[in-house]
């Protein structure tokens, strides 16, 4: 059989591709190598346009908590910035696996085919087109559009060819507490420090008993990346130094890797698109990759059900969903957030990025720290940088220009 799209990865893109392909009458097939949509790290902190791209309302089951303010501190000195709700709008967190099963269910009631311990190991090509994968060795799955939704280590983003040369990853572990103490359920904390590395470590509760912890971090040196604790081992420490946590229970523990310096050069070819993490459709600062995924993912599906009534998968056609996501304000804030990442990865290689952290906490106020991070920021934001907080940006420029000056842009 042959069908209209082939998805590969049951990830927030992949799930979101094949709810909107099949809702608009695609004939669509889901590979998934895990044996399940669930029990995954889907991504769990959104805002407002997420609730919308899931069409799920706040107060539903799918949402687990909602928090009113979000504090930034360092887990060294305590410095901290609280940016409350005004700045931020809603901030919710997530309850994956049944967000997960909506976008299954509502696939498979419009026709979708999930297919699961499906590992894809390339994509299959007739000159230059793509026209499906070849999975488990031996299978093949053919498809007029092969979507890779398949995560940072994308099967069909190297097998088709598609390059990065600015990848720079960063590896995250998350714990589900339970039997916590006293929690302000309303609050969620991000924490820098020295045992964290270059990353941040989370503390977003579920209830007031209930937790999730976690942790992320990129590599800035090899020699920085060894010498800091392992991930798990902060994670504990932050549990046993904190009243609300010293007695609580590992009751979950999942891991993810998310790419944080932006888009990728080219995500579309003869046949082929490349969808979330696959591409680089990560909000890069915070390594946010549910609502992108979620806006890639309807993008493409309109693109699709184009393609499949034009019956064009040229690359030129596949293109369309590429110019179509560059030019959205999402896409601006990822390519935004992408440089500045790449700018603190540059700064960390010599430089120590933890003082600076220290320095922005103490000193940058959290209406500006909000934009810069969501990648939001406009000339108001730059002048406002080089009028108020001038000294630190001289002192952080300083030290970016040298790590420039030694290593190149
Ligand atoms: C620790 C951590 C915490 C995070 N927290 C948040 C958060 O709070 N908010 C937020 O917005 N984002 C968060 N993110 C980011 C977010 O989780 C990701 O950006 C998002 O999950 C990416 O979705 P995706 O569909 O592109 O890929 P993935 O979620 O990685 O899904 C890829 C899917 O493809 C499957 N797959 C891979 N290879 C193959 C193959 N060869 N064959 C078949 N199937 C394959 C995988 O099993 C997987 O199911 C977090 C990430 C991590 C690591």
């Amino acid at each position: 059989m042959r069908y209209d799209v082939v998805v590969v990865g049951t990830g927030p893109a992949g799930l979101k591709t094949a709810e909107q392909t099949a809702a608009r009458g695609l004939k669509t097939l889901v590979l998934e190598k895990r044996q399940s949509v669930t029990d995954s790290l889907m991504g769990e902190l959104v805002t407002d346009k997420a609730l919308k791209l899931l069409r799920i309302s706040p107060d539903s089951e799918y949402v687990g908590n909602k928090f009113t303010a979000i504090v930034g501190e360092s887990l060294d000195t305590g410095a901290n910035i609280v940016v409350n709700r005004s700045l931020l709008g809603n901030s919710y967190l997530l309850d994956e696996d049944k967000c997960q099963e909506l976008m299954r269910d509502r696939a498979v009631a419009d026709g979708a085919e999930f297919r699961y311990k499906a590992r894809v190991d390339s994509v299959i090509r007739d000159g230059q087109q793509i026209v499906g994968v070849q999975y488990n060795h031996t299978q093949e799955a053919r498809g007029s559009l092969t979507v890779g939704a398949d995560g940072s280590f994308s099967r069909v983003s190297a097998t088709a060819g598609f390059t990065h040369p600015k990848w720079l990853l960063s590896y995250g572990y998350r714990f589900k507490l339970a039997n916590c103490k006293n929690v302000d359920p309303k609050t969620a904390y991000f924490y820098v420090g020295r045992d964290v590395g270059l990353g941040y470590l989370w503390f977003y509760p579920r209830s007031e008993t209930e937790v999730n912890l976690g942790i992320g971090r990129v590599p800035s040196s090899k020699d920085l990346w060894y010498r800091l604790p392992p991930m798990m081992d902060v994670l504990r420490k932050y549990m046993k130094t904190h009243e609300e946590t010293k007695d609580a229970k590992v009751v979950g523990v999942n891991g993810g890797v998310v790419p944080c310096t932006g888009i990728i050069p080219r995500f579309t070819d003869a046949g082929v698109a490349l969808c979330g993490n696959s591409a680089g459709q990560v909000s890069s600062i915070v390594g946010g990759g549910v609502t992108t995924c979620l806006h890639a993912g309807t993008l493409l599906a309109r693109h699709a059900k184009r393609m499949v009534e034009e019956d064009d998968f040229s690359r030129e056609s596949v293109y369309q969903y590429e110019k179509e996501y560059r030019m959205s304000k999402l896409a601006k804030n990822i390519e935004n957030t992408g440089r500045g990442m790449w700018a603190v990865f540059k700064y960390a290689m010599f430089n120590d990025p933890l003082e600076a952290a220290e320095i922005v906490l103490r000193e940058l106020d959290a209406s500006t720290l909000n934009e810069i991070v969501q990648g939001s920021f406009g000339a108001a934001t730059l002048m406002r940088l080089f009028t108020d907080f001038l000294p630190m940006v001289v002192r952080i420029g300083k030290g970016y220009l040298k790590s420039v000056a030694v290593s190149g842009p």
